[in-house]
């Protein structure tokens, strides 16, 4: 229990040496009020509290907080619970250090029972003053930390290790998609105070202790249509909850959504691990939810924008990913003009583990026969394409996109220069190169 902290993530909290006992506080907080000194309005139903979900975006009450039992569950985005767990969730703590919080012993932090009720509590009871940060430093801060924690995955063979585990090790994959680990070295790498590290508290990277958030994990970033860093998602390396973690602030932007840009057809897993596999075994068009039920705004507008026309659902092996592909069927069947589903071979549980032991010929063999025709007309045909554009013209060559963006006349010699598109989305070159 609370390795994260062990390991060193905290060194000041150490010498505290502090072991919160776990049973006492789940058996002596009042759930309720410590989900309401968060801002969240709960109503009595019956002999449990619902109000609007905080791990996702919410619209109708699916929080529903059982005091009696401590217990806390979202059936919508599948988050549940105890009051440590709560805790540690919603502020991106590990469960040992929400323990800690709970027991009042962190400076500065209220005991659980000494929280303010709703009534009291104006608004989520916040830091002190964390700066506002506007959402173009915001993209270039997430950019950064993104760039340190995927320098950090080749320092550190723990991250590597794990995916190699997953084999989620594909050179190409990780770096598309900027792949990276957190394992507490950034805060070294800034300045020990300053506007900095407010504003890296502000957007969620470092809590309010000055940690990071992610620690532990492996980190994949997350873009919007525009190439910038929304989101961060970690997975936890051990199964400590939450294993799952995406960056405070709702769910923004769609895990490898620039796919929508190059293809009509994409294949949605629940996972960024799923479709991480999917795009090492060459399936470049796969997509991810925010888990089986994370169907957002952001990717119903990927894929109006995109004029997506087909969808092949991937979701999990399992009767909540069949209730989830269900529901999302229903849901897509007015938005694009043909959705399929994949059907795993039994003991598959999901796409992740499908390629732990097969190939990419084995997975086309699951794709409906429709889907496998074009694909197959997609990979023989049609090799180069060049589109013009103002600035110059983009060039298709097998699946990637270039760009040509500048011809400069230096002395005598033409120089070009161009990037390659549709890889990571970050704008980031990956064929810079002059030619006299
Ligand atoms: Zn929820």
């Amino acid at each position: 229990m609370g390795s994260a902290v062990d390991r060193g993530g905290d060194r000041e909290s150490r010498g505290r040496a502090m072991n919160p006992n776990f049973d006492q506080i789940k058996k002596t907080t009042d759930i309720v009020r410590v989900v309401e000194s968060y801002g969240i309005a709960l109503k009595k139903v019956g002999a449990d509290h619902v109000g609007l979900c905080p791990f996702h975006e919410d619209t109708k009450p699916s929080l529903r907080v059982t005091a009696g039992k401590g217990l806390f569950r979202c059936p919508a985005c599948g988050a549940a619970g105890n009051v440590i767990q709560f805790v540690a969730k919603k502020e991106g703590l590990t469960e040992r250090e929400a323990a800690l919080k709970l027991c009042g012993s962190i400076p500065g932090v209220m005991r659980a029972s000494e929280l303010p009720t709703a009534g009291e509590a104006a608004q989520p009871r916040s830091l002190p003053s964390l700066p506002s940060v506007d959402e173009a430093t915001r993209a270039k801060l997430l950019a950064r930390v993104a760039g340190f924690y995927a320098k950090t995955l080749f320092k550190d063979r723990a991250g590597l290790d794990y995916l190699k585990a997953r084999r989620l090790d594909d050179p190409a994959m990780l770096e598309t998609f900027s792949v990276g680990y957190c394992n507490g070295t950034l805060r070294n790498a800034l300045p020990k105070a300053g506007e900095i590290i407010g504003q890296l508290q502000a957007i969620g990277v470092l809590n309010e202790r000055g940690n990071e958030v992610f620690y532990g994990r492996v980190v994949v970033p997350i873009f919007d249509a525009a190439g910038n860093v929304v989101s961060l998602y970690g997975r936890r390396l051990d199964d400590e909850q939450p294993r799952h973690l995406y960056l405070k602030g709702g769910h923004r932007g769609v895990f490898n959504g620039i796919a929508a840009k190059t293809s009509q057809s994409l294949i949605v897993t629940e996972a960024a691990f799923d479709a991480m596999s999917l795009w090492a075994a060459g399936f470049h068009n796969a997509i991810s939810l925010y888990g089986k039920d994370g169907w957002t705004a952001d990717h119903e507008t990927l894929i109006r924008e995109n004029g997506v026309t087909e969808i092949v659902l991937a979701l999990d092996n399992d009767e909540r990913g069949r209730e989830a592909a269900d529901a999302l069927e229903n849901k897509l069947s007015g938005l694009v003009e043909s959705v399929h589903r994949v059907m795993w071979p039994e003991g598959v549980k999901d796409a992740n583990a499908f390629f732990l032991s097969r190939t990419a010929e084995d997975f086309r063999a699951l794709l409906p026969q429709p889907v496998r025709a074009a694909r197959a007309d997609e990979e023989t045909a049609g090799k180069e394409e060049i589109t013009l554009t103002p600035e110059g013209f983009t060039l298709a060559v097998a699946g990637r996109r270039y760009e040509l963006c500048a011809i400069e006349k230096p002395r005598r010699a033409h120089a070009v220069s161009g990037r390659g598109l549709c890889r990571t989305g970050a704008g980031k070159r990956l064929h810079s190169r002059r030619s006299g």
